[in-house]
């Protein structure tokens, strides 16, 4: 509201009561006024009619009393003997009557109209004998009539009289039988007399008075109309007079000093009144403005209050966006709330957290000491420690394991904070999480980091340990093919040369056999630590188990049998067909060592469509087609605890010797590499089933495998360039390449090499060299024969399966160590037919 218009309302409003009062106070007090006025009027009437009505007696009595001589005058005329007598005495008769009674003017006898006598005669000598029927003033002649026939007294007058003056004639007839005698009497009177004897003691003098007759002619008082006279009757024989009267200066002036009083009184009233209204307005005024005001302070106030209580609102749908986006939070981040009363041991548990511990059948509330009593052991323990460390420290910390009622073990991580409510009671509130997948991750993480380190160790000690075997191996060979030689020499006398030569060659043959297995460990290693050469390409899983099946039927001896079980269709997968196979050689060999005393191994490969993830025995494979190869044995099984670590490196249950826990690891990197997944079930003196999967391969990217076939070209006189650092390796290459009918040159490294070639003489067909040696290594060697223009073909040797990466065309090709002296050989050959 406005503030300046509100304080202009404020006494123009008072003003305005005050006004109103005072109209209202005045109207009443003139409606007051008047009815008083009226009323003071008739009251003072009353007083008027009390005033006039002694001298309206008085004239009735002033006119009453000469009637009643008439009267005696009548008995007197009527009760005489004679005419003469009443003539005699008439006239003393007559005077006696007018004795004391002034304004009688005459008194007369009349007979048949005619004033017969008349007393006094002095003043009236003229009346005498006058005929009253010719009398020409209007009414004399008809009272007359009028006085004989009715026999009552008639009033004539006011008239002008004969005598002068005006005045009345009364008369009244007289009853005589006689002949002669007078049939009427008559009496003139004077008014003015009757008048002036009646005012002697009776006339009012304050009042204006007027006398009418009985036609309403002034008899006596003033002609000017009076203010509405009070009307009081005279009663006189043959009709009444009135009497009128008023206050002189009219009804309104007679009352006014009686109504002055009660007109003051009303004007103080009226002033009062409006006085007390101006102030009861004027406090009324002052007490809306104060109550104005106090709304208006209370309307702030409310405002205010409104204003808090939508930001309060605010704030409530603020803290419950929030609560449900913790909600959502907690929910997606697999979290559950939990709150711990210490002092009552009350546990509240959210329904996340019920969820995680698999104990939604158990009320919200639960005890601690129920809780932990729910728990292995060594997870009590941590819970209890962690609660104590809470109490001095403020926070917990723990991680434990639980064994749901399904009896799955979870790993839970808990974190919570120690809070102190207002009553001083401690509780420790926080989360929960399940953390089971990341304690998987964690050793899936710590296991692939092992796997690494033992790659890089693997990858560092293969290419020594190849050289050695290839010299191992390659002297080995040699050395057979010294005793088949000796002993074809000696074959028709056998004696000790020939018995040397066959114990020479068992144990030769030993050498070949722990060569062989060492080199299989390699290969392993390497493959292991992917430093092997990998070819990846479109092959049929069927067919790679098909190819090792020979191999493996004379791995497992003869206690125990090979079943195998082929797709109808070719299986295809993208893969390393050598690392395939070493997949399946694997399995086959710890089923082999599972099966002590003997079994059946079963071997399978099939196409498996998935529509859905996969459930056990696949579970969680992708939908899709997959490529499945299943190894099955029925021999002495796996506890839950080896199953747990079968694919780490070096893990073996086997004797020093008999294992070396690279097998399944193995296995592993190859069938992840191939982007399959590998599944084992086990029971303990049931049996072990390995199931590989493998990603089913369309063929879009099927790679051209070109087919180089090993014939057996013999060639001499062939020069050949050795170039290797390690001496062994050196000596037995130049062995072979000799025993075979080619001229080997040796050098130690690439600069030797090109000291050779500089050297002049016959140019060189082949250089074979080492991949890896000090000061030039076999890449730079190649590159500067390139440089300078010699198109010799360069095969590489390396135990680096990496080298293998260096370019490789017809002019350049790659052997593997360790090489046995035939694969050597065959390369070579290939070599210089291309060349
Ligand atoms: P190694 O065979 O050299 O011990 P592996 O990695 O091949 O190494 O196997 C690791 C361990 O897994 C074995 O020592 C054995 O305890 C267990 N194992 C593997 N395959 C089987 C199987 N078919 N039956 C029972 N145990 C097996
Ligand atoms: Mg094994």
């Amino acid at each position: 509201m406005d503030t300046s218009a509100k304080s202009l309302a404020s006494p123009g409003r008072t003003l305005r009561a005050a006004l109103v009062v005072l109209i209202g106070a005045t109207a009443i007090a003139v409606v007051f006024d008047l009815w008083y006025n009226s009323v003071l009027i008739s009251r003072e009437r009353e007083r008027v009619v009390a005033y006039a009505t002694p001298y309206a007696s008085a004239l009735e009595s002033a006119v009453g009393r000469r009637v009643s001589r008439l009267a005696g005058l009548k008995t007197f005329a009527e009760t005489r003997r004679s005419l003469e007598q009443l003539r005699d005495e008439f006239p003393s008769f007559a005077d006696g009557l007018r004795a004391g009674a002034p304004g009688i003017r005459a008194l007369e006898l009349v007979r048949d109209g005619r004033i017969t006598a008349v007393v006094p005669l002095d003043s009236n000598p003229n009346v005498l004998d006058y005929d009253l029927y010719s009398d020409t003033r209007p009414l004399v002649p008809g009272d007359v009539r009028r006085a004989i026939e009715s026999g009552a007294v008639t009033i004539t007058g006011p008239i002008t009289l004969r005598q002068g003056g005006v005045g009345f004639i009364v008369r009244q007839k007289v009853q005589r039988p006689h002949d002669g005698f007078p049939d009427l009497v008559a009496m003139v009177l004077d008014l003015p007399a009757l008048i002036a004897e009646a005012s002697t003691f009776s006339r009012p003098t304050s009042l204006s008075l007027v006398v009418l007759d009985r036609q309403q002619g002034i008899l006596t008082g003033p002609t000017a109309p009076l203010d509405d006279p009070v009307h009081v009757p005279i009663r006189i024989p043959d009709g009444g007079w009135t009497l009128l009267a008023a206050p002189p200066d009219g009804w309104a002036m007679a009352v006014a000093s009686d109504l002055r009083p009660t007109r003051i009184a009303s004007a103080l009233i009226i002033l009062l009144l409006t006085g007390l209204a101006y102030m009861v307005a004027g406090s009324q005024q002052r007490l809306r403005q104060a109550v104005e005001e106090q709304t208006h302070e209370l309307r702030d106030a409310n405002d205010a209050l409104i204003r808090q209580v939508r930001e309060r609102e605010a704030a409530e749908s603020r803290v419950r966006e929030q609560d449900e986006r913790l909600r959502l939070a907690l929910t997606s981040g697999q979290m559950g709330t939990w709150d711990y009363q210490i002092a009552e041991d009350q546990l509240q548990l959210s329904m996340g957290a019920m969820a995680m511990l698999g104990t939604l059948s158990v009320p919200v509330e639960t005890t601690g000491r129920a809780f932990r009593d729910s728990l292995p052991d060594e997870s009590r323990d941590a819970v209890h420690t962690a609660m104590e460390q809470a109490l001095v420290t403020g926070e917990c910390r723990a991680e434990f394991r639980i064994v749901m009622p399904s009896g799955e073990a979870r790993w839970l991580y808990g974190a919570g904070e120690l809070q102190t409510d207002a009553d001083g009671a401690k509780r420790l509130v926080g989360v929960v999480m399940d953390v089971t997948e990341r304690r998987r991750l964690e050793e899936q993480l710590l296991h692939s980091q092992k796997m690494e380190a033992v790659g890089t160790l693997a990858g560092g000690i293969a290419h020594d340990f190849n050289n050695h075997l290839t010299a191992i191996l390659g002297f080995a060979r040699l050395s057979q093919q010294h005793a088949e030689t000796l002993a074809d020499a000696n074959a028709q006398t056998p004696g000790h040369t020939v018995r040397v030569a066959h114990a020479l060659r068992s144990d030769l043959d030993e050498i070949v056999k722990a060569g062989e297995r060492a080199a299989l460990l390699t290969a392993q290693l390497l493959a292991f630590s992917r430093r092997q050469v990998i070819k990846l390409t479109r092959v049929d899983l069927s067919g790679v188990v098909f190819d090792v099946e020979r191999m493996l039927r004379r791995l497992i001896g003869e206690r125990r049998a090979l079943v195998t079980q082929h797709s109808p269709t070719p299986l295809f997968v993208y893969a390393d067909s050598g690392q395939l196979a070493q997949v399946v050689v694997n399995l086959v060999v710890n089923a082999r060592d599972a099966m002590p005393e003997g079994g059946t191994i079963r071997v399978s490969t099939e196409s498996v469509v998935l529509s859905a993830i996969g459930e056990p025995p696949l579970p969680g494979l992708s939908p899709g087609r997959w490529c499945l190869l299943t190894v099955a044995d029925d021999g002495i099984g796996m506890s839950p605890e080896i199953l747990s670590r079968i694919f780490e490196p070096f893990f073996t249950t086997k004797r020093v010797g008999e294992g070396t826990g690279l097998g399944l690891s193995t296995v592993y990197g190859i069938v992840t590499e191939a982007g399959g997944r590998a599944f084992v079930t086990s029971t303990p003196g049931v049996g072990t089933t390995v199931r590989v999967a493998l990603p089913w391969h369309s063929g879009a990217h099927a790679p051209h495998l070109p087919a180089l076939a090993g014939r057996p070209v013999m060639t001499t006189g062939k020069r050949i360039l050795v170039v290797e650092d390690e001496a062994g390796l050196r000596r037995l290459v130049e062995e072979i390449l000799s025993r075979n009918g080619y001229i080997a040159e040796i050098a130690r490294d690439g600069q030797e090499a090109f000291d050779v070639l500089g050297a002049g003489g016959l140019p060189f067909d082949l250089v074979l060299c080492d991949v890896v040696m000090p000061r030039m290594g076999g890449t730079e060697l190649a590159n500067e024969l390139m440089r300078r223009g010699v198109t010799v073909p360069v095969l590489f040797m390396s135990g680096y399966p990496a080298n293998a990466e260096i370019m490789l065309d017809d002019r350049h090709a790659f052997i593997g160590k360790p090489f046995t002296p035939s694969a050597l050989l065959r390369k070579v050959r290939e070599l210089l037919e291309l060349a």
